[in-house]
């Protein structure tokens, strides 16, 4: 027990030095908790458990993080593993910051109901804890970061089972994070310690390569280490010149990717030089030019225009005078901070505002992503995009103003486009990249300088970008645009259908578009405007013959009504009134005195509805939508049709079926249910597929006071951009 003793001590000392004696009383009590809860627990090596609570705490605090944090890190296995601790608990003993940090940790530790999930389920599921915590507190992941490092570090006394999935879900998951957050240190070690269970020989093999060669570079650099310190000094510089090993997992990935050999490699050793401010990095890179030749090409400002993780530095590849190239990293010490504990660092530079803005984009990427990916029913999908997104490998490019975009390796000109905004892609022409005119499949590079050349004669897109585009949200956009041009082809086919239906049955279209007609029949099938009309026929929705028979109908009984009123006029009587008799269920049945009513299932006809009415044999009076098939079939017997109307009182409630067409992807599901929400819609059924084309259909069934608030509902669905069609069926 010995260096757990000791172990506690550092930790102490080095915590009260930096937050005091009344935050280490806090921490001292919750190191005995931690004890107290692990105290028959040992870890896979033997140690017993609390040694890995401790360890976490003891890079939380080297990372610079803040003491509700490093206390959390003491604590974040308790929930986990103690019985009967609640979090309830440590909010009492340790206040509600720490014990919430604390409840995070355990729900991305705890894996769900494993019975009935497999192992990739649950790790996705995990996948999609970790960034559901790291919207709400970014301190989750750090903490859970510093976890997986020490459980990494001592990966070596686990099952070779578990080492193997440890270290791909650590490459995967972990590393990329550790990256995305600017935390280079972490990251760096993560990858290494991965490599080396994945892939065990490699890892091996080019370890004593990169060892031997990285001896002699360190001792060719020597001189110009020595040089460099002593030409700081003359310069009035303060500054540390160290030389600094590439770590290996990055050197494979640069030799696999570029088929480098090991010694065409420049950057097995940088030397970097920490000083004090940014002017004393530009004098330093001043001497640095001055003294060695640069590599043309070599020199990167990332002091300038920092990398998205927050990353700064100068960086220039020189040539030494036996003509080896070496590369030299300038930055300060809070640069330096920031390059290995990114985010990490925020805590210990609090009035940074760059490093602020970078974390506000990044939560807030963070969160919207989690915010249309809430009500998907699996993860799979959310956990790809993010992957995808997110975490994978980067370019950085930059607009002709010189902001910095950051794109998916494999990124077009069109993403580029695209990202800057949707018309700019549409109508996108053209490309420069540094000046020159590329094809707009050109795979961009970091650094190049795009300009996108647009033109009003470019009307859209054209299909063969989809194979083009590389991120998904310029092929959503594409896509878009393709299914709103159908919808103009739609329109015009449309209208073609229903001219030609019209002269089918000898009439001219013209005379039975009258606003009041076309008004009447789309009020009964809830569209919205003649264009939408024509395109519902137009793809097939509703058949050309159909709306002309309605538009005839109204015709014609336009024309009876003023025969029978012209006579009565003649006559010198009132003109005809319907007559009306009340009856149950919000219905007036014309002329049938007392009988039951009751409403078709078939189509559930509303208040505003073109209804008919239909003597059962024996069961009274059922009410059908006056386009209702069954209905239809029923007006062969018509001695049976009986006229109704809708009272004008309504009944409060009805249930209608809508049926939606929505762009296929998670989010979709959450955005219609907002518009529901706003209207205060129950929705009792729901049932969604997806089709062939990669659109979904949406049948859902909700409770409705009538036709008016249906046509309200599915306008107001028919606004989103996710809903390629609404209808009532
Ligand atoms: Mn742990």
């Amino acid at each position: 027990m010995e260096e757990l003793g000791e172990m506690k001590e550092l930790l102490l000392t080095e915590f009260r030095k930096k937050f005091g004696i009344e935050q280490g009383e806090k921490l001292r009590e919750a190191i005995a908790f931690a004890e107290r809860v692990h105290c028959n627990q040992r870890r896979d090596a033997g140690d017993p458990f609390v040694t890995h609570p401790l360890t976490v705490a003891s890079y939380l605090l080297k990372m610079g993080m803040d003491a509700p944090t490093i206390i959390a890190g003491v604590l974040h296995d308790t929930v986990e593993d103690g019985d009967n601790i609640t979090t309830q608990d440590l909010e009492q003993r340790f206040g509600k910051e720490v014990s919430r940090l604390v409840d995070g940790v355990t729900k991305l530790t705890k894996s769900g109901n494993q019975t009935y999930i497999t192992k990739k389920q649950e790790q996705t599921e995990n996948l999609r804890k970790l960034f559901l915590s790291m919207a709400e507190d970014v301190r989750v992941v750090i903490i859970k970061l510093a976890d997986r490092l020490h459980n990494m570090r001592t990966l070596a006394y686990c099952t070779p089972e578990k080492q193997a999935r440890k270290a791909k879900e650590t490459l995967e998951v972990y590393a990329p994070l550790a990256d995305r957050f600017g935390m280079g240190i972490i990251r760096s070690e993560l990858e290494d310690l991965s490599f080396r269970y994945l892939m065990p020989e490699a890892y091996e093999k080019l370890r004593a390569e990169v060892g031997e060669q990285q001896q002699e570079r360190m001792d060719a650099l020597k001189s110009a280490m020595e040089l460099m310190k002593k030409l700081l000094s003359e310069a009035h510089i303060a500054g540390e010149v160290s030389g600094r090993p590439k770590h290996l997992y990055s050197t494979y990935r640069k030799m696999q990717r570029n088929n480098y050999k090991l010694n065409e490699l420049y950057d097995l050793i940088a030397i970097r030089i920490i000083v004090e401010t940014v002017n004393d990095c530009y004098a330093a890179l001043g001497v640095v030019h001055a003294t060695w030749k640069p590599l043309p090409g070599r020199f990167k400002d990332y002091i300038a225009m920092p990398k998205p993780n927050m990353y700064r530095s100068l960086h220039t590849t020189v040539m030494n005078e036996n003509g080896i190239p070496f590369e030299i990293q300038i930055r300060t010490r809070e640069m330096h901070e920031t390059a290995e504990y990114g985010i990490a660092a925020h805590w210990m530079y609090k009035d940074d505002k760059k490093v602020m803005t970078e974390l506000d984009k990044k939560t807030s990427l963070i969160k919207q992503i989690i915010e249309t990916e809430e009500t998907s029913e699996d993860s799979r999908e959310f956990v790809e995009n993010v992957l995808k997104d997110f975490l994978g490998e980067y370019i950085f490019v930059l607009t002709p103003r010189g902001e910095i975009i950051d794109l998916p390796v494999g990124s077009t000109p069109l993403d580029f486009a695209y990202r800057i905004h949707t018309n700019v892609g549409h109508h996108c022409q053209g490309a420069r990249v540094n000046g020159n005119m590329v094809r707009l499949d050109y795979k961009l590079k970091t650094n190049d300088v795009v300009e996108i050349l647009t033109s009003n004669a470019q009307i859209g897109p054209s299909r063969d970008w989809l194979s083009i585009v590389k991120t998904q949200s310029a092929k959503n956009k594409i896509r878009q645009w393709f299914k709103r041009e159908n919808r103009d082809e739609n329109i015009a086919r449309g209208r073609e259908m229903l001219e030609e239906a019209a002269k089918r049955h000898g009439q001219n279209l013209a005379t039975l578009l009258k606003p009041e007609y076309y008004n009447t029949v789309m009020q009964r099938m809830t569209i919205n405007t003649l264009d939408d009309l024509y395109a519902t026929i137009g793809f097939g929705g509703i058949s050309a013959g159909q709306v002309l028979h309605k538009l005839l109908d109204l015709h014609r009984k336009e024309q009876r009504l003023e025969e029978i009123n012209r006579q009565l006029e003649e006559a010198g009587k009132e003109p005809a009134k319907p007559t009306r008799r009340t009856s149950t269920n919000g219905i007036f049945v014309h002329g049938d005195p007392g009988m039951a009513i009751f409403f078709a299932n078939c189509c559930n006809p509303l208040p505003g509805d073109a209804i008919i009415g239909y003597i059962t044999r024996g069961r009274g009076v059922s009410i059908h939508r006056a386009d209702c098939k069954n209905a239809i079939s029923l007006l062969k017997e018509p001695d049976r049709i009986i006229e109704v109307e809708w009272a004008a009182e309504e009944k409060s409630s009805f249930s209608a079926t809508i049926r939606l067409r929505v762009v296929d992807k998670a989010g979709t599901l959450m955005e219609v249910s907002k518009v529901l929400m706003s209207l205060n819609v129950n929705m009792t059924s729901l049932q969604s597929r997806s089709t062939d084309e990669g659109d979904a259909i949406m049948d859902m069934t909700f409770t409705v006071t009538g036709s008016e608030q249906l046509k309200i509902i599915l306008n107001n669905l028919r606004k989103l951009p996710e809903v390629i069609d609404a209808f009532r069926v």
